[in-house]
């Protein structure tokens, strides 16, 4: 279902009145967690003031260590219904279990399967019994192929709507965070009709990369970018040496208008 030679054009997903694939960008903004309800109001609105088309946020956190802040969960989701109520911003965010999953799909515009989880197959199938779009990440040393049978999965129960994401892939360099593949998504475009985003907030895991990443994704052909944006980096619970200030966004989102059709 995934392979491009039994499908030959583009898949196009609609989130409300927006598409994620075809000819234009889709920037989906925002931090990296929700932490409290005038943080995520406040960057939704200026997300959606500088242009971005979605708002990210994390509520159930994937933390490598059990003691460090695992996100506002419930509370976090409700906090993302306000800010989508005052905005208008579809939202995406991350869920980790089949749980999840069942509880909270309704309340979520595009439900992100993380990194970790790239090759949780319970949580596939599950994913593949849901009417959602599900935004899949690559795995920290997964293959291309993977990534791809990990999609599978999910179409394969009958939820083809599927949007894969290019993260940033473990390797021996360790001055970045991870190794942004952007030949991934070249690979991935001639392999399959799914639409790829670039995420190269995690991938760089360095704020100061991220705009010139963005603009080499678009280069290559990404469908979307996923960015994470927070108002006081230095003081955010996850992620803040990667996120870049609104002011910054709002620059950044200029400049890939010069370079890309962003609606
Ligand atoms: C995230 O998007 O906040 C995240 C945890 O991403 P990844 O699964 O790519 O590490
Ligand atoms: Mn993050």
């Amino acid at each position: 279902k995934v392979n491009r030679t039994f499908h030959p054009e583009n898949t196009l997903i609609n989130v409300g009145q927006q598409t994620i694939g075809g000819n234009q960008v889709a920037v989906i903004a925002g931090p990296c967690s929700v932490e409290s309800p005038e943080q995520i109001v406040s960057i939704a609105r200026q997300v959606k003031s500088a242009g971005a088309g979605f708002l990210r946020g994390g509520a159930f956190k994937p933390r490598s260590s059990p003691y460090s802040f695992q996100g506002l969960q419930q509370e976090g989701l409700e906090l993302l219904k306000q800010a989508r109520e005052a905005t208008g911003l579809p939202v995406v965010t991350e869920i980790m279990s089949i749980k999840q999953l069942e509880n909270h799909h309704e309340d979520i515009d595009i439900i992100q399967i993380g990194a970790r989880n790239m090759q949780n197959f319970d949580l596939l199938k599950a994913a593949g019994q849901i009417a959602k779009p599900i935004l899949l990440k690559r795995g920290q040393s997964a293959t291309i192929e993977e990534l791809l049978m990990a999609a599978e999965y999910i179409m394969a129960g009958g939820n083809e709507n599927v949007i894969l994401c290019e993260r940033g892939i473990r390797t021996f360099e360790t001055y970045t965070r991870n190794t942004l593949d952007l030949s991934a998504v070249l690979a991935i475009k001639r392999l399959s009709h799914l639409p790829v985003i670039v995420d190269p907030s995690h991938a760089a895991g360095l704020w100061w990369m991220v705009e010139a990443l963005s603009k080499a994704a678009v280069a290559v052909g990404a469908d979307g970018l996923i960015i994470e944006v927070h108002q006081d980096p230095g003081n955010a619970r996850c992620d803040g040496q990667q996120s870049i200030k609104p002011d910054r966004f709002a620059a950044l989102m200029k400049s890939l208008r010069e370079i890309a059709h962003i609606d």
